[in-house]
């Protein structure tokens, strides 16, 4: 990979944010969604699914490319932005890439390159968030190759804007986790309705919905992967969605210790700058060096993702640090600022509440510690 080629795409980027993004992003937090046309203008600029083979309108790109986007819209403290881009880019394309048919890659890859399309990815619902292996969803046959599912979803991401729905339903009550499908929902097909718009303490412009399933017919050809198999094939996906969260843990991070700086060297106290007592000094010297250390894990992470080497355990190691540090940092750095810290002006109040449902989503903390306790010392 020319690394040079990789900085101009980051310029690209952060140019993109700078005119495109900082104008509107207070509206958008304020209205608790992205405009849709939003995404049509990130598709238009190839910022979408930038990984994906030019064959299904992708550019083709490195997977480091895809991390790019992802960095510089999370250093920039987008948290919300960051969050609906790694559930469309990140996890439900490759989904559709790594399992899809021919026809499914076809048909949805080249609109959600385009922005025409958003995924969500539908696995918690109210009783099974967790404990995933509880979802109640389910699918009948149709007796013509389709099905008809009942239940519904919570908590889900671009759930407002998602054209289609990358959702774990039961095709086989049965056969307890191993009658777990993936289906690929259209959201314009009668039976599907999305619920309200939930209502957070951060994260506001990211849509976050539940959706319902009544009778909601699906025809064939829209099980993703293996009947039965959504539970393996969610287990290998895993490994990237959760090192891109870390990947915007970290960067997030790295932009609040930037704002803090910032202002750390404007703010009077007892006749000088704060940022001169050692204690915030040492403060930002920590966070600081705790960035970079966790940038290095990234970097693997990266690298052994594009091996095909990231394992389960590793990335529940890595999005288990990482987020915590996000949050430790992000409260440290909120610190420094006193109570103008506390104020909603000021974007280090948006780092702190944004950066806590990192710990939660994507498998939350104590689930990353149980893989990893697992790996060290059995069930
Ligand atoms: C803003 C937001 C966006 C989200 N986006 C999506 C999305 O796009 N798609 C999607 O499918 N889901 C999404 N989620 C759901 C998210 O993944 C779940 O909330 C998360 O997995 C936790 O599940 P839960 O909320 O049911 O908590 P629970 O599973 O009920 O957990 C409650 C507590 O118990 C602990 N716990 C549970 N089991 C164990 C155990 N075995 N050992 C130790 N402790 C345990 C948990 O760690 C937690 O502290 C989102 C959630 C939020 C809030």
């Amino acid at each position: 990979m020319d690394q040079a080629e990789l900085e101009l795409f980051r310029d690209t980027v952060v140019r993109f944010l700078r005119e495109e993004v900082a104008p509107h992003y207070e509206d958008w937090e304020r209205a608790g969604r992205i405009p849709p046309e939003f995404y049509l203008k990130m598709g238009e600029n190839g910022l979408l699914c930038v990984d994906q083979p030019e064959d299904y309108g992708g550019i083709g790109a490195p997977f480091a490319y895809s991390m790019v986007v992802l960095e510089e819209v999370s250093r920039a403290g987008y948290m919300a932005l960051a969050s609906n881009l790694t559930v469309h880019s990140d996890i439900v394309a490759p989904y559709i890439l790594h399992l899809g048919s021919e026809e499914q890659k076809q048909h949805y890859l080249p609109r959600m390159a385009s922005g025409e399309c958003i995924g969500a990815i539908g696995m918690t619902e109210p009783g099974a968030g967790s404990d995933l292996a509880n979802i109640r969803s389910r699918a009948e046959a149709d007796g013509q190759g389709g099905w008809v599912v009942n239940g519904g979803k919570t908590f889900i991401t671009n759930g407002q804007n998602a054209g289609v729905v990358c959702a774990a339903i039961k095709t086989d009550p049965s056969r307890g986790s191993k009658g777990v499908s993936l289906l690929l929902l259209d959201t314009d097909q009668e039976g599907f309705e999305r619920g309200r718009n939930l209502e957070k303490i951060g994260q506001h412009a990211a849509d976050t919905s539940e959706l319902f399933f009544k009778n909601l017919r699906v025809p064939a050809g829209k099980v993703l992967g293996r009947e039965g198999g959504g539970f393996g094939h969610m287990m290998d996906e895993l490994p990237r969605e959760r090192l891109a969260l870390a990947l915007t843990a970290v960067a997030h991070a790295r932009g609040a210790v930037e704002r803090t700086l910032v202002y750390v060297q404007e703010r009077q106290a007892f006749g000088q700058n704060i940022g001169q007592f050692q204690n915030t000094r040492f403060t930002l010297a920590r966070a600081q060096s705790e960035v970079e250390c966790h940038w290095a894990f990234i970097e693997k992470g990266i690298a052994k993702y594009e091996r095909a080497e990231l394992t389960p355990v590793e990335a529940a190691m890595i999005k288990y640090t990482t987020t915590e540090l996000e949050n430790r940092i992000c409260d440290q750095c909120l610190q420094l600022f006193g109570g103008y810290g506390y104020m909603a002006e000021y974007p280090i109040s948006r780092d702190f509440v944004d950066a806590r449902i990192q710990r939660i989503y994507g498998g939350t903390s104590e689930i990353m510690l149980e893989i990893v306790a697992r790996s060290l010392l059995g069930r």
